[in-house]
């Protein structure tokens, strides 16, 4: 394996704890990440924040800014969100990792934001990177979808050399020959990656795969591989949505993979992220 660790990335030590807000990413609990694929409206996130809050989830996901592969396809909300969206945080007590698609966004979306994601389509974007680097936030870094493992870890070196020790990686499916699915989850590589750093990996199986019911049985194999988290879409209305929704949890779906989770963190000795009623915010 030619990996480089000759800066701050350091393979097989033990895994660097990342804190969000009060929550750890990286020690002995699993982490549940949540939200829309696209923030859409007040009322659609805030439904979103109470089901997610309410089953458990430490951290909101949303996009502001998406990456959409075609020009027409709804391209989020922008900055005329980030009201609705500190009122949402605010009711629900919740943070919100969202991604940033350009270095331009990241001073208006630190107020916002209380991790910054980094997109499959951005992971080789180095001046982002580089910018991410002088950021005080964690950064959750996924892989680039046709990325090889060192290719990843090398794009959280351009964060940590600039300053920034707190990555999280998120695999988040490859290409593949399987066209009955839009990825394919790569947990060898997302457990490698764990070894071959000392940063924490969680997985996406829900852009990893695009069915919904796939993501319950991958976030278990998540966690019995010992990785640290998952982050997947859930939407109130996913017939609605104006992005992903055929791969958004619907509400039974989001029940059913939270009793599954908790049953297999108990048999494993894994805590999950606890449902904190005096969340402070970030
Ligand atoms: C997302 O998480 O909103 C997203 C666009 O995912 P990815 O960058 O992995 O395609
Ligand atoms: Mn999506």
């Amino acid at each position: 394996m030619a990996h480089s660790n000759d800066f701050q990335i350091r393979a097989n030590s033990q895994t660097q704890v990342v804190n969000v807000g009060p929550y750890s990413i990286g020690g002995s609990e699993f982490a549940v990440i949540a939200g829309p694929c696209s923030i859409e409206s007040e009322s659609q996130f805030l439904e979103t924040a109470e089901a997610v809050k309410s089953h458990g989830a430490c951290l909101l996901r949303g996009g502001i800014w998406k990456m959409r592969t075609s020009a027409k396809a709804f391209q989020g909300l922008g900055p005329s969100a980030f009201e609705l969206i500190q009122r949402v945080l605010k009711k629900t007590e919740m943070m919100l990792v969202a991604e940033v698609t350009d270095p331009r966004q990241i001073e208006e979306l630190d107020g916002v934001v209380s991790m910054f994601q980094v997109g499959s389509r951005n992971m080789h974007n180095y001046s982002l990177l580089k910018e991410l680097g002088q950021s005080k936030k964690p950064v959750l870094l996924k892989r680039g979808f046709a990325a090889l493992v060192d290719e990843w870890i090398k794009a959280a070196e351009y964060v940590t050399t600039h300053g920034n020790p707190n990555v999280i990686l998120c695999e988040r499916g490859i290409r593949t020959f399987n066209s009955n699915l839009r990825y394919t989850l790569d947990l060898a590589t997302a457990v490698q990656a764990r070894s071959l750093t000392h940063l924490p990996v969680i997985i996406d199986p829900s852009h990893a795969t695009g069915r919904p019911e796939l993501v319950s049985p991958l976030a278990c194999a998540a966690l019995a591989a010992g990785l640290d988290g998952v982050m997947f879409e859930f939407h109130p209305h996913p017939q609605s949505a104006l992005s992903d929704g055929p791969q958004a949890l619907h509400l039974d779906q989001l029940d059913d993979l939270t009793q599954r989770l908790s049953r297999l963190a108990e048999a494993l000795g894994r805590d999950m992220e606890p449902v904190a009623n005096d969340r402070p915010q970030a």
